[in-house]
């Protein structure tokens, strides 16, 4: 409880890109991510953090009285002390999602915790990076546990979609777990994606990053 992480924000919002969309949510946002993906939409949470000890973030957690709680980045897995704050908030009794960016193995994460995991296609410029190990891992999930694994494509355009389905056809991925597939914002129209989705009957999760729709795009905090 003495260790500390380092937190860029903690807020209230709703969660907008999970199985979860819609539902009220604190997030933990901690701060610093190695990755250099182009498209990245916090990039502020490279550099900007303040150390918070895992009894001070539990305690502003409790003041935002939501039963799920969302830790993501940055990329959250990079701080070690993460683990520990995930086990006291699942002991608590929160709901607890994990936000990866998906290069990072994801086998020390407590498996009651939900895990978001992105798989990081061409346009990203960083999918040679991808932790295929997680996928294994989500294939390998006993079926009582299989709910906690779902993983996040993001699309920029037709090139990542048509390297995502093989890969999804490849792993046989939807028949384990729930995929989602995104778009980049304001790159691809979302309609362009469901229209390929729908042509191919393919059995992912349309999402779109809600907040963005909800408050202006660029806004913090939500
Ligand atoms: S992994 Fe996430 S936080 Fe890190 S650069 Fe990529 S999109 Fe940004």
């Amino acid at each position: 409880m003495n260790r500390s992480l380092l937190v860029n924000e903690i807020f209230l919002s709703i969660q907008g890109e999970s199985s979860r969309a819609g539902t009220p949510c604190t997030f933990v946002r901690l701060a610093g991510c190695r990755s250099t993906c182009t498209w990245c939409d916090t990039r502020y949470a490279m550099t900007e953090g303040e150390p918070m000890s895992i009894r001070d973030i539990i305690r502003e957690v409790d003041h935002q009285q939501t039963p799920l709680v969302e830790i993501t980045g940055g990329e959250p897995l990079e701080q070690p002390a993460v683990h520990p704050l995930m086990q006291e908030l699942c002991n608590r009794g929160y709901s607890v999602m994990l936000e990866t960016g998906g290069f990072i193995n994801v086998n020390e994460v407590d498996a009651r915790v939900h895990k978001i995991i992105d798989i990081k296609p061409p346009s990203s410029g960083v999918s040679q990076n991808n932790c295929t190990q997680n996928i294994l891992l989500a294939l390998q999930a006993p079926p009582e546990q299989r709910h906690t694994w779902e993983f996040k494509i993001v699309i920029a355009d037709r090139n990542d979609y048509n390297w995502a389905t093989e890969l999804l056809d490849n792993y046989s991925l939807t028949d384990h777990c729930t995929v989602m597939m995104g778009t980049v914002f304001d790159q691809l129209p979302p309609a362009d994606l469901a229209s390929w989705i729908l042509h191919d009957h393919l059995n992912v999760r349309l999402q779109l990053q809600l907040h963005k729709y909800i408050w202006p795009p660029d806004m913090r905090g939500v």
